[in-house]
Formats: structure tokens, C-alpha cells, sequence
């Protein structure tokens, strides 16, 4: 079994200490037996190898959490104290922020100018945001006879089982964290087996922090047997679930078990709506943002564009030329790179499959369309994909209507208004849309009627922890970030008072 701290020296000449153990009980412990080897997505080769949980780690970590949720130093905690252990996480996080980027870009692939200018401020303003709302989370006082009344409270939900993806391993723990910690819950939060490093600096931090023993307990793991035991097990009152469709449909079963409340996150297969009057510049540029950053790897990805016949070619000639100019390939180090290393070799075979697939099937490739060969020969084994842009007329290929998760995109002609709605509706997902144009009524119009939780109108990508975001139809249950995110964290108690005796 390794170390549990292990000394390591990233390709940017960051030195640190890794935690490799769960973290449980504020404490970094050996799993039982299994272990999870991270590769650096550019080079093919280990950055560390981590414990890893087995079912009867996860029952550990979680009766861990039940012991904290009743403990009194997290029970009685006055809400506005929880807000500041919040704050002071926040600012160690900040304290941190390179080392985070560091790891982030190291074990994902990303750019690491993107990990520090993009995650790092995404996740450390989440957990600031929801540090603020700790002691805003009121009931209502609701008024029935003269004689009685009635009032609710807002209490936690109990332990949660918190289980994310790896796209943006960081931020998504953040996203997760912030709110079930805001309302006095307690986690067991489940790392992607692809992106073990970062969360478990987090957890040091939130030690740092000065949170109870077992308020928030890090098990990595395999999904199917450290994250299937945390969906079905019977101490766990909540899951909270960010990754793809098929794997949501597995824990709602193993959540069935002892009915738990669960909110998900899943896939998407957002459109992007682009009408003749739109500023054809901002839409090339936004549109070429919302399917080809983070290396394609986006749940709300626009990955099917939908232009108006009248300006397609020439959105099609831009959108090439964004692509050729913009899309630079290179390793998580380089300054001017744009897109990185896809997470793992496995996704790396998916997109190339999909690829190949639609070339098969005779869609037109517009630029890219196999892997990329890096100049550098310390790269020759990473995982890296020309920026793919297909067109065709049919929306009936995989490629539009299958979540690719890459650097992967198809445009299409539309010809009326009520054509491109109902094209874009034809999905079984819901999460993402955006709408190019310069008329304000059709904006509008548009966005109320397109099957999606979230819509941009000459945007793509906006993201804010003030905001609510998540899915319709296939693409989740419930809401994450903003006002909205606390309701899947809390449940309401209501308390009926008799003031009089006669009644
Ligand atoms: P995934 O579903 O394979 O894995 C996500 C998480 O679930 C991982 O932690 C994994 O270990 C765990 N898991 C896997 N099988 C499990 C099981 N049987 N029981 C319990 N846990 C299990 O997804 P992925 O490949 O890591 O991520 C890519 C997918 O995530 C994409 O489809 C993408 O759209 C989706 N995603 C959605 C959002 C969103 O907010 N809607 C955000 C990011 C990613």
C-alpha cells in the first residue's frame, strides 16, 4: 500500500505533500486493500497512486458523518460560526490557489492558466457564497386560528453522500460542499477515480479550517464499488450526484432502497441557436467557447449548433477559422495553450470512436477530425484530439444526438424559427441552450420555449454560484448553485402551537 503522504514535484516545479489516504474523521487513513493510480493525461505517466475505498471504508466514513451530525460541536454550532469556519476554508483556498491549479491541471489535463483563472475562482467564490447564506436559511411563521399558529424550520437533511465527475474535479466538490455545509449537513464526498489529488488537499484544508472531526470525510473510489455503497447505504439520508446519465439511473436504484433524496446532475446535448439577425462575430466566438473549452469536456457543452440557411456558410468559414486560430493544442504548462490533453485514454478512445463513426457514416468533416501528434516527444503518448467540426443536413447521426464529452462539434442549417425550436427540443436532454440574436421578443420567445434548465442569450457558458443551474428531462433532478441550491439541503419541519386551551 503507499505512503500516506507522498513528496512530489510537479512538471511546473511545484513542490508539495500529497495525502494519498481516505480522509475520515479529519484524519488520512490506509484503505482496506485497493488502490487508485492518477496519470498525467500529457504523458501517460503516474503522478501518485491513492488509497481507495471499499464498501466497508465507505460504512466507515459514513458512520463517521452520522457520529458528526449529532456531535454537539457541529449540532449546536450557531449557524453564523459555520458561516466563518466556511470563510476561513475560503481563504485558505485562496492561500492555495496555485498548488490547486497545479494539481487540477496535472491530473485532469486542463491548462493550468485556466485551472487559476477559471476553477480556482469558480470554486473558491462557491464555498464564500454559500458561507454567506449559513446563517440566512430561515422558516416562516404562517398564521391559521386567533388561537394557534404555525412555524417551520429549516433543518439539515442528515449525512450526504456527495459522488462528482472529473471534468472540473475542484469546483465540483465546491459546488457539493458549499451548500449541504451551509445548512449544517454532513458528507461523505466521492472523488472521480480519474481526478483522486485535489479534494484531498481540501480535506487538509478543511481541517486547517478548524471543522469537526467527520463533518466532511473523503473517500476515494471506484464508482461501482465505493460510490455504489455510499448510494445504497442505509445511514445515508441524501445523494447528491454529478456525472453521466447511465450511472445517475444505477444510484436512483440503489437509492430506491431506503428512499433518499437525491438530486442529479447528468448529461446534455445543449443546442445553439444562431438566427440571421445575430452579431455573427460574438456568436462565432461564444460558440467556439461553449463545445471546444476545457478540451470539449463540459456537461452544458453546445455541442449542436443550429445556424440560419441565409448565414451559414459564412458562420461555418468563421467558425473554422476560430478554431484554426484559437484552438491550440499543447500540455497543461504552456501558456498559449487552449486545449489540453482529453482526461484519460479511455475518453480519448470514446471521442475517436465517435469520430470515426460519423466519418464513417459520410458526415462532412469541416476541420480536425483524428488525433493530434504533439510536436514535443514528451508528449507522444498523451491523449490529444484535433478539435472536430462536422456539418451535414441530418440530425439523425450519433454525433448530434449522442453526449460525445470532447472537443466535438456538429453545425447544421435550420430554416424558420419554429424548425430550429423543434429541432433542438428532439433530445432526450434538457441541461444547456443558447440563443444568438439581435431581437429582443425573439430571444425571449425562444428561450421559454426550449426544453432546457438553463438558457444563454448571446452567451454560452455563464456560470455563477448566485444562479441556479441544473437540468430538465435526462439531464437531472433538482438544482444546484444559488438560492435554489439550499432547498435540496434542507428539509422543512412544521410546528403547530396552540396559544389558547379552549380549542
Ligand atoms: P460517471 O457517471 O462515469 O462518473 C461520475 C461519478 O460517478 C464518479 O465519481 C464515478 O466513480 C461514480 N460512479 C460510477 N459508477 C457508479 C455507480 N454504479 N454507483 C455510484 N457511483 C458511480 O461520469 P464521468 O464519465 O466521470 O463524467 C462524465 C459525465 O458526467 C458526462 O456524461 C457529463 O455530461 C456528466 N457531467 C454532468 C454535469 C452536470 O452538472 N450536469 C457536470 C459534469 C459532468
Amino acid at each position: 500500500m503507499p505512503d500516506l503522504f507522498v513528496d512530489l514535484v510537479a512538471p511546473n516545479g511545484t513542490r508539495y505533500t500529497q495525502p494519498t489516504g481516505l480522509f475520515i474523521n479529519n484524519e488520512f487513513i490506509a484503505s482496506s486493500g485497493q488502490t487508485i493510480t492518477s496519470l498525467d493525461p500529457a504523458t501517460d505517466e503516474p503522478i501518485a497512486t491513492v488509497h481507495a475505498a471499499s464498501p466497508e471504508d465507505v460504512d466507515r466514513a459514513v458512520n463517521a458523518a452520522k457520529a458528526a451530525l449529532a456531535h454537539p460541536s457541529w449540532k449546536k454550532l450557531p449557524a453564523t460560526d459555520r458561516g466563518q469556519l466556511m470563510g476561513r476554508l475560503a481563504d485558505l483556498m485562496e492561500q492555495n490557489r496555485e498548488l490547486f491549479a497545479t494539481i487540477d491541471a496535472w491530473d485532469n489535463g486542463k491548462p493550468y492558466h485556466v485551472a487559476l483563472s477559471e476553477d480556482l475562482v469558480e470554486a473558491i467564490g462557491t464555498i464564500r457564497y454559500y458561507s454567506g447564506w449559513a446563517d440566512k436559511t430561515f422558516g416562516q411563521t404562517i398564521s391559521t386560528t386567533p388561537e394557534k399558529f404555525a412555524y417551520t424550520i429549516r433543518q439539515p437533511v442528515g449525512v450526504v453522500g456527495q459522488i462528482i465527475p472529473w471534468n472540473y474535479p475542484l469546483s465540483m466538490a465546491c459546488w457539493k460542499l458549499g451548500p449541504a455545509l451551509a445548512c449544517g449537513n454532513t458528507v461523505v464526498l466521492k472523488p472521480a477515480e480519474q481526478t483522486p489529488l485535489s479534494a484531498l488537499i481540501l480535506g487538509k484544508l478543511i481541517k486547517e479550517a478548524g471543522f469537526p472531526p467527520g463533518v466532511v470525510n473523503i473517500v476515494n473510489g471506484y464508482g461501482r464499488e465505493a460510490g455504489a455503497a455510499l448510494a445504497g447505504h442505509p445511514l445515508v439520508n441524501k445523494i447528491a450526484f454529478t456525472g453521466s446519465t447511465m450511472t445517475a439511473r444505477e444510484i436512483m436504484k440503489l437509492a430506491a432502497g431506503t428512499l433518499k433524496n437525491i438530486t442529479l446532475e447528468t448529461g446534455g446535448k445543449s443546442p445553439l441557436l444562431v438566427f440571421p439577425d445575430a452579431d455573427l462575430e460574438q456568436a462565432v466566438k461564444w460558440s467556439h467557447f461553449g463545445i471546444m473549452s476545457n478540451q470539449g469536456q463540459i456537461c452544458t457543452a453546445t455541442s449542436r449548433i443550429y445556424v440560419h440557411h441565409d448565414i451559414f456558410q459564412s458562420f461555418l468559414s468563421k467558425f473554422k477559422e476560430a478554431v484554426e486560430t484559437t484552438s491550440k493544442i499543447g500540455n497543461q504548462w504552456d501558456e498559449t495553450t487552449f486545449q489540453g490533453p482529453q482526461v484519460t485514454r479511455a475518453q480519448y478512445d470514446r471521442i475517436l470512436s465517435y469520430i470515426e463513426s460519423a466519418k464513417k457514416d459520410g458526415v462532412e468533416v469541416v476541420t480536425g477530425g483524428s488525433a493530434h501528434t504533439p510536436s514535443s516527444a514528451k508528449n507522444k503518448n498523451g491523449y490529444f484530439i484535433q478539435p472536430t467540426v462536422f456539418t451535414g443536413s441530418s440530425d439523425t447521426h450519433a454525433i448530434v444526438r449522442e453526449e460525445v464529452f470532447g472537443p466535438v462539434v456538429v453545425i447544421l442549417p435550420f430554416a424558420s424559427e419554429d424548425e430550429a425550436i423543434q429541432r433542438a427540443n428532439n433530445t432526450t436532454y434538457g441541461l444547456g441552450a443558447a440563443v444568438f440574436t439581435r431581437d429582443l421578443e425573439r430571444a425571449h420567445r425562444v428561450a421559454a420555449e426550449i426544453e432546457a434548465g438553463m438558457v444563454w442569450v448571446n452567451s454560452s457558458q455563464d456560470c455563477d454560484p448566485r444562479v441556479p443551474f441544473g437540468g430538465v428531462k435526462q439531464s437531472g433532478i433538482g438544482r444546484e448553485l444559488g438560492e435554489a441550491g439550499l432547498e435540496a439541503y434542507t428539509q422543512v419541519k412544521a410546528v403547530h402551537v396552540n396559544m389558547g386551551n379552549r380549542l
